[in-house]
């Protein structure tokens, strides 16, 4: 919890109930949700709060790197909570059953003098999405 808590200060975000009800869910939860997911579980605790709060918190997360967002097959959003939120990385996402598993591996250098070498550009930040079948699902 506490390096979650480190992240949202980081990027300036308040530590608020309702936000850290939000990584509680997760943390328990241990599997991947959407908004409703998410807004039931929260719902018990927080009577109060609304189904756009949950909506602006999971964004929120998404861009600081505490939530992994993807696609479910009929297009809904599914989160799944990032267990390195400090250490650049990328996410393998399963297709199938929508898992997200950390790839501690990044070899993008390449790519980067690449860019920079035939763009003239400089490079601040990739992201690499990564999706098949899990070693479940395949
Ligand atoms: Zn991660
Ligand atoms: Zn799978
Ligand atoms: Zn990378």
């Amino acid at each position: 919890m506490e390096s979650y808590l480190q992240i949202l200060k980081n990027n300036r975000l308040k530590i608020t109930p309702r936000r850290k009800a939000v990584i509680d869910v997760f943390m328990n939860s241990g599997s991947h949700m959407g908004p409703y997911d998410v807004y039931g579980k929260l719902k018990k605790n927080l009577p109060t709060i609304g189904l756009p709060t949950v909506y602006r918190i999971l964004a929120e997360f998404k861009d600081t790197g505490i939530l992994v967002q993807s696609l479910s097959e009929n297009r809904q959003l599914r989160y799944a909570l990032c267990t390195l939120p400090n250490e650049h990385h990328h996410h393998f996402t399963c297709r199938k059953c929508r898992k997200v598993e950390e790839v501690e591996f990044c070899n993008f250098k390449g790519v980067s003098r690449f860019v920079e070498k035939n763009l003239n550009a400089r490079v601040e930040a990739h992201q690499l999405q990564i999706e098949g079948l899990c070693s479940r699902c395949k």
